[in-house]
């Protein structure tokens, strides 16, 4: 659990001000995401689908964006969800976000004022990244 900053509750409000534009009429629980990624902001929000499996979360929906507008590296994420406590993110989530700074800041916060700040790491330790893949490591395909 880290201290709640400034540019915390600024990143929130961002996840906050795109949840309206979540697309979820089968849960009923929009989430906002937003990413904070080469000095800019990148929103995302959960998209469902009638094929359950097709649907994508806000958290991967902001990080594809960062990606697309180039960034390689990702510095805080924001999460708003319709819970009453803070909303975290899935464990698919917290593994891409992995991908692109196992240490970065994650804010979360629900429908209340109450707002939870915890790194990667705290929130997905032993994560499974790219240095697994060197070909130094057991396994590693020839
Ligand atoms: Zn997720």
């Amino acid at each position: 659990m880290r201290n709640l900053t400034q540019p915390d509750l600024a990143l929130l409000a961002f996840a906050r001000e795109v949840k309206p534009h979540a697309y979820a009429p089968y849960s009923v629980f929009r989430v906002g995401a937003a990413v904070y990624a080469g000095g800019e902001i990148f929103q995302g929000v959960n998209v469902e689908n009638a094929a359950y499996g097709a649907t994508l979360c806000a958290e991967r929906g902001a990080v594809m964006a960062a990606v697309a507008a180039g960034c390689r590296e990702i510095d805080a994420i924001a999460v708003a969800g319709d819970s009453e406590s803070p909303t975290v993110p899935c464990g698919s989530c917290r593994q891409v976000l992995a991908e692109f700074n196992p240490a970065m800041r994650v804010i979360m916060g629900g429908r209340t004022d109450e707002v939870l700040v915890m790194s990667l790491e705290e929130l997905l330790p032993e994560a499974f990244v790219r240095g697994y893949l060197d070909q130094d490591e057991p396994g590693a395909p020839e």
